[in-house]
């Protein structure tokens, strides 16, 4: 996912925040696991907001802080609040981009992830037929009794549309 240095990255979805730490290879981490499935969700190469930076090494953090600045290990995020900004941290990094890491154990350097985009896919899948089943309900409400056979309460779709035009052609 490229899209752009210090973006902010919004939580795909609410969970608890379980690790920001430097690695040589992936750079600044933040993981977070999900409440839903209890899923570690990483995010690396991210910005260092100690050093304004977008190829922070690690170094200058002795003294413990993170790349961090408003988010701990333990804290609460909410779908949508931000997790980081993409940054370009780590050897493993050739430019900004954010690597994106799901998994069902914790730290995205050792294990073993799963694509994101199916998961994705899932969500929106479902988002989908939500939305077929309300699409579906509402012309079902405005078709007038009349015009319904008590046997048959869900015609297809093709009737549906036919009245809806009938309709129209009656102006109501
Ligand atoms: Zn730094």
């Amino acid at each position: 996912m490229s899209p752009g240095a210090k973006k902010l990255i919004p939580a795909l979805t609410d969970g608890v925040v379980t690790s920001i730490f430097y690695s040589s290879c992936l750079g600044w981490i933040c993981e977070f696991k999900s409440d839903e499935h209890g899923i570690y969700i990483g995010h690396s190469h991210l910005y260092c907001n100690k050093h304004d930076s977008i190829n922070c090494d690690g170094s200058g953090h002795e003294d413990g802080s993170t790349c961090m600045k408003n988010l701990k290990v333990g804290d609460r995020v909410k779908a949508g609040q931000p997790v980081g900004r993409t940054g370009n941290s780590g050897t493993c990094s050739r430019g900004a981009h954010l690597h994106l890491t799901f998994a069902k154990k914790s730290d995205p350097r050792y294990a073993k992830t799963f694509d994101p985009e199916k998961f994705i896919d899932q969500k929106l899948k479902k988002q989908a037929e939500t939305e077929a089943t309300e699409s579906v309900q509402k012309p079902e409400q405005t078709k007038p009794d009349v015009t319904t056979p008590e046997k048959a309460p869900k015609p297809p779709k093709s009737v549906l549309r036919a009245l809806e035009v009938i309709m129209k052609w009656f102006g109501k």
